[in-house]
């Protein structure tokens, strides 16, 4: 199948990348043309403009950093998808995929919501899930997409939106895990204690979390390379937050993890892993 990619980030890179190897004609594009060019090697297109990249695809993908960066990008193409199906990968919320849907049906074309959870790391693996609504034929059209990159598939009904407002909820349980697993490390230190110790004891047994594993020592070593950046982790806080609000739902305790991550990244931890978050409550 001839696919596009647009947006060549930490996911879609990953995700172009799986795609070609798998046998589809990948089509990439990058606003930073150099950050695609590496693709080449595993015998991705890299195409120098958007509307080169999605002419005769079968499926249209976008994974760019959040809602505004996909207005800015599909919105000019809207009536250019032809036959493509798009499929919106990116974690851009509710409301504005509501909007972006509403403008692709204009332009006569078919859009399915399909956000991942997973990381980098599940990225390069394809072991992405994949979260999907929207028309039933754009789902099956895009199915073989999402075999390639991810490791399952939840479909969530015909609705667009539904998969969306999934992807805050579970964003939601992840950076409350963070700010947790933060505050549990802060306080370890806090009060001489080993915070290596803290981890291990959880290690086993009905407290025990990977994602604890996987990031508190990030946060204890205090070196953050990227997977999921904390700025869109804290984009990310903010659509749950907004959505929350819409729907008369009180989130103290994202309201608190969002300030930690607005702190750190004001402390220059944008770009650093959403493990980062943790040095909002230490000294600079
Ligand atoms: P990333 O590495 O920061 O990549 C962001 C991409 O968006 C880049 O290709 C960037 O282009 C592009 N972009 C940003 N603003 C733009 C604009 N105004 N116009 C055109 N392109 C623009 O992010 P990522 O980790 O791949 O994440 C991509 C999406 O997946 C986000 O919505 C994120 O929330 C979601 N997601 C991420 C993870 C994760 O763990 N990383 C997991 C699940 C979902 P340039 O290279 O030119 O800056």
């Amino acid at each position: 199948m001839r696919v596009a990619v647009l947006g060549a980030g930490i996911m879609g890179s990953a995700m172009a990348r799986n795609l070609a190897r798998a046998g589809h004609e990948v089509r990439a594009w990058n606003r930073t043309r150099a950050k695609a060019e590496p693709l080449a090697a595993d015998g991705v297109i890299v195409c120098d403009t958007a509307a080169e990249a999605i002419r005769d695809t079968a499926v249209t993908i976008t994974m760019l950093a959040d809602g505004g960066a996909v207005q800015a990008v599909m919105g000019p193409l809207a009536g250019e998808l032809g036959d493509s199906v798009w499929s919106q990968m990116s974690t851009i919320g509710v409301e504005a995929t509501a909007r972006l849907a509403a403008l692709t049906e204009r332009g006569g074309a078919t859009m399915v919501d399909a956000p991942v959870l997973g990381t980098k790391e599940p990225a390069e693996a394809g072991q992405l899930t994949v979260l999907t609504s929207g028309p039933p034929e754009g789902r099956e059209r895009c199915r073989p997409v999402y075999d390639v990159v991810g490791s399952r598939t939840v479909d969530l009904g015909d609705a667009i939106g539904t998969a969306s407002g999934m992807k805050l909820v579970l964003n939601t349980w992840l950076i409350a895990l963070v700010e947790g697993l933060a505050e549990s490390i802060l306080l370890a230190e806090g009060l001489g204690l080993d915070p290596e110790g803290f981890l291990d004891i959880i290690r086993e047994g009905p407290l025990s979390v990977p994602y604890a594993q996987l990031k508190g020592p990030l946060m204890i070593g205090r070196h953050y390379p990227p997977s999921f950046p904390l700025r869109l982790a804290r984009k990310d806080a903010v659509l749950a937050i907004d959505a929350a609000a819409d729907a008369g739902v009180d989130l103290p305790l994202l309201d608190a993890a969002e300030r930690q991550m607005r702190s750190a990244d004001q402390a220059g931890h944008g770009d650093d892993d959403v493990a980062a978050a943790i040095e909002a409550g230490r000294d600079p």
